[in-house]
């Protein structure tokens, strides 16, 4: 069966079921007058026959006159009263007969009761929702286009089939060899079960093939974000326009006001201090003996160039830089750290790390190994190693900010940002007990860049670790700003850079994809841009905040300003 007929489209000949509303037919549906007048007529023509024959039944019983003898008059009543008991019976009885027994048809047009009967529901609110409305991606109004991904009758089948739990959903791509009627699928059997057609979801438009076994499993859509542009920002010499993926209000603005004052300063400059991703395995032995041993022989210069090769054999790009150990007891934790080239580098240091794993089973049989991540890597959580030793990218960025920028697009002064530096993201984030949290709010920055250029956002936890720093230079007139970044995680290969939207802003940068000249130069060179774009973040909030404008802000563009010709000043203020 095919869900498409529930599109409100005219009856063709070739149609197998021609009515396009979910009302059950009846038999009612024959007649040429509305419902309510033909049950109104033959109601009344029921029960006048009814009372004509009951009348003539009892003069005759008083007559004596022979029942079988019928007038005129008496056939017709008689006929009547046949003919609309005939129509009562078809439209009463029909209906209560459907109600009681749903059939195929119901499971198409009243989804609610196909989930009734095979998912109860878990609570008497659920129970109580009204029937969903068929999926908007489906039939939606009068434009609603057939999605290309129903292509014939056999979908209904497969959604029923899913619906059912007899066909797993994860297994849509593969059975159905096509991602778009897949996600299709999987959003409609979505629907019947929990009765919410997610109608702000969108569907089409994406390109599910692409994210196959690499980035979303099971995918039902999409979520959309807008994407600002902060820029020019005038970095190491050159200038770039930064793509920002966020639904927080003043951070695009914010940071564009940072550009500029950057930008009419004269730039930024960046250094790349360290680039290496990091995994670390948890191994254990029978004593703390035999895991200091292991200790020793990995951190044994003799040893280095054997377990170099052994761990590069994982990639051409990965490149191991070295090994550090610490125990738990009989535990060991190895923290491998290599170079990634261009990928941000997780899988690629994973399968060197196994590499080297399998090899020390040689020399150690009585290694049993954990875990190969240990949590000394440390990946997606606040650690102090990422931020004292640095994963991924470490970057130092820096540029002075003239005295007259200062006031004329910051609006503050150079001892008042100064002042509020050391009392806000040194001394306040010592009190608060901060890990790399010594900055302003980096973490906005990275996060939208990270989003915008399909990096793992996840890995913001770590990449925004930052220490911004202020000081008045050139006797005291101009501002040096930096921020020092020890662990920006990021990539231009593999991951979600691969998608046509990220990859759109990669390009903006000119650092899609793989370097072919100099593998990691791309993913280097993002990591430097970020740390720019965090260096005008800071610049903008803290300046902001400086100026006391952080209420003024929030009153004004928390409530939909439109005018963001005045936001550069304000803007800052919101995230901090
Ligand atoms: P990650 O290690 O970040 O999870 P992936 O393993 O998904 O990344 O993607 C890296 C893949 O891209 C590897 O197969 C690698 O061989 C390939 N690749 C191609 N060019 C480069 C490059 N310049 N730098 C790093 N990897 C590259």
């Amino acid at each position: 069966m095919d869900v498409r007929r529930r599109l409100p489209s005219k009856p063709a000949a070739s149609d197998r079921n021609p009515a396009p509303s979910p009302v059950r037919v009846q038999a009612s549906d024959a007649l040429p007058l509305p419902i309510r007048h033909t049950n109104k007529i033959f109601s009344a023509l029921f029960m006048a026959a009814l009372y004509f024959l009951m009348c003539r039944w009892r003069e005759k019983v008083r007559t004596s006159t022979p029942l079988h003898l019928l007038t005129l008059s008496e056939i017709f009543a008689f006929v009547s009263l046949v003919a609309s008991l005939i129509y009562l019976i078809s439209f009463f009885g029909i209906t209560y007969v459907q109600s009681s027994i749903p059939s195929n048809e119901d499971e198409i047009d009243e989804g609610v009761v196909v989930d009734d009967r095979r998912f109860p529901p878990t609570s008497s609110a659920q129970s109580a929702n009204p029937p969903p409305p068929p999926c908007p991606l489906l039939v939606d109004n009068a434009n609603a286009k057939i999605p290309s991904f129903y292509p014939d009758d056999n979908d209904e089948e497969i959604v029923s089939s899913v619906v059912s739990g007899k066909t797993p959903s994860y297994i849509l791509e593969s059975k159905l060899g096509d991602c778009q009627r897949a996600a299709g699928v999987r959003r409609e059997a979505l629907r019947r079960i929990t009765g919410s057609a997610m109608q702000g979801l969108p569907l089409q438009g994406f390109d599910y093939q692409s994210i196959l076994g690499q980035c979303c499993e099971m995918p039902i859509g999409y979520v959309s974000l807008p994407v600002g542009i902060a820029g020019p920002l005038s970095l190491d010499g050159r200038t770039y326009y930064l793509p920002m993926a966020t639904t927080e209000g003043c951070l695009v603005a914010s940071t564009n006001r940072g550009c500029k004052a950057i930008s009419v300063s004269g730039g930024a400059e960046s250094v790349v201090l360290r680039d290496g991703m990091t995994r670390a395995p948890v191994v254990r032995f029978g004593s703390a003996k035999r895991a200091a041993q292991l200790k020793f022989f990995l951190e044994d210069p003799s040893n280095s160039d054997t377990l170099t090769v052994v761990f590069n054999r994982s990639s051409r790009f990965a490149r191991l830089q070295g090994i550090q150990c610490a125990l738990a007891g009989k535990n060991v934790y190895m923290r491998f750290s290599c170079s990634t080239g261009d990928a941000m580098g997780m899988n690629m240091v994973s399968k060197g790390v196994q590499n080297v794993l399998d090899y020390l089973q040689d020399d150690f049989p009585d290694m049993e190994v954990i875990s190969i991540s240990g949590n000394f890597c440390s990946d997606k959580k606040p650690a102090a190693v990422n931020w004292i030793e640095g994963r991924g990218k470490s970057v130092v960025c820096e540029a002075i900010i003239k005295e007259e920028v200062v006031m004329k697009v910051l609006k503050t002064s150079v001892p008042a940002l100064v002042e509020l530096n050391t009392l806000k993201n040194l001394a306040g984030s010592a009190v608060a007990g901060a890990l790399g949290g010594f900055n302003a709010h980096a973490s906005n920055i990275v996060s939208a860049i990270f989003i915008a250029t399909g990096q793992d956002p996840a890995q913001n936890v770590e990449s925004s670790h930052c220490i911004t720093m202020m000081e008045a230079v050139n006797e005291g007139k101009d501002l040096h700003i930096s921020v020092t970044m020890p662990s920006i995680e990021v990539g231009t290969v593999g991951g979600g850079t691969q998608l046509a939207a990220q990859a759109a802003c990669l390009d903006l940068l000119g650092v899609k994809g793989a370097n072919l000249e100099s593998p990691g130069a791309n993913s280097r060179l993002l990591a430097t841009i970020i740390a720019g774009a965090v260096l005008a973040g800071e610049l903008s909030l803290m300046s902001a905040l400086a100026a006391g404008q952080l209420v003024k802000s929030h009153m004004k563009y928390n409530r939909s300003s439109r005018d963001i010709s005045q936001v550069a000043a304000a803007a800052a203020t919101k995230n901090h």
